[in-house]
């Protein structure tokens, strides 16, 4: 008998994967943990029955949520993440030579732990030196943040749960506390197909906290509407002021993505426009 795992991305559509056997199944204090090997992606992650990330496809999502900033700002010694406790976005940021101290702000420890358990390739960077992980409410860290970071990941789940206040314009404005003069926030901010509403709410809320804000798109086969939006938000932004290399090898990003990905479909533009 065939197990397929489905998750719903609107009434009438969304993801289905073919199961081979379930890894993990189980709730911590904030949602519900599963993680299963699937036929054709890998293994996957799954919060509160959202695909968060998969062996096959993560890195689209944490080489697009991290290149371009780590490549544009100055000098990036010191990198704030929030959310991310798979360690995709560490592991890409850390990449960089030019950053001393990483800080990965992760509000249910048990993520981080089945991650290290089950997520080998995604989870490695928990063993940098350089990585201090946090167990702790992001929106509390940020209201009691103390130091400032080169470069802030918004690396949350979708704005349900534990991550709905992250998505919030007094979160953003209490971000800014958090941020160096010339920082850099990138963050991932839901499909454009599938979550059109909730960019441009966001984008709308945002829009008068930072003075460039500037979206950019990838292809992701497992996310609603295999399509994704990330802001990149600061004074000033020079995105094709590309100041280093591309340390190692990627699988998607390079340059020529670097200077295409901010062109926006017709149906999506005008909508941030207005
Ligand atoms: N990196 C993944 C990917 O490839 O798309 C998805 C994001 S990651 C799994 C999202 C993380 O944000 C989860 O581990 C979740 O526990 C965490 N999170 C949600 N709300 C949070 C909050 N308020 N503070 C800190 N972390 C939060």
């Amino acid at each position: 008998m065939n197990l397929w795992f489905s998750e719903l991305h609107t009434k009438g559509s969304g993801l289905v994967l073919k199961v081979k056997k379930y890894l993990y199944s189980g709730n911590s204090p904030y949602q519900k943990i599963d993680i299963f090997e699937s036929e054709d992606y890998g293994k996957v992650l799954v919060l509160d029955g959202l695909v968060m990330t998969t062996e096959r496809d993560e890195f689209i999502y944490h080489e697009m949520l991290t290149h371009p900033a780590m490549r544009i700002h100055p000098n990036p010694q010191s990198i704030l993440i929030i959310g991310g406790g798979d360690g995709g976005t560490a592991r890409e940021a850390l990449r960089y030579s030019e950053v001393k101290r990483a800080v990965l702000v992760e509000i249910d420890e048990m993520v981080v732990e089945l991650s290290k358990k089950y997520l080998g390739e995604i989870s490695s960077a928990y063993n940098d030196p350089r990585l201090e992980v946090v167990i702790r409410d992001g929106i509390e860290f940020v209201k009691n943040c103390n130091e400032r970071f080169d470069v802030i990941f918004l690396d949350t789940s979708d704005p349900v749960g534990p991550a709905e206040a992250l998505y919030r314009k007094d979160f953003y404005q209490s971000l800014k506390k958090c941020l160096k003069k010339n920082g850099i926030i990138s963050a991932q901010t839901e499909s454009p197909w599938v979550q059109k509403e909730t960019v441009k709410k966001l984008y709308r809320e945002i829009k008068d906290i930072f003075n460039d804000k500037i979206i950019y798109l990838a292809h992701i086969p497992t996310y609603p509407g295999g399509i994704w939006s990330f802001m990149l938000l600061g004074e000033k932004i020079e995105l094709y002021d590309i100041k280093r290399p591309i340390p190692g090898k990627t699988k998607y990003y390079n340059d020529e993505i670097h200077r295409s990905m901010t062109a926006l479909p017709e149906y999506f533009k005008h909508e941030i426009a207005e």
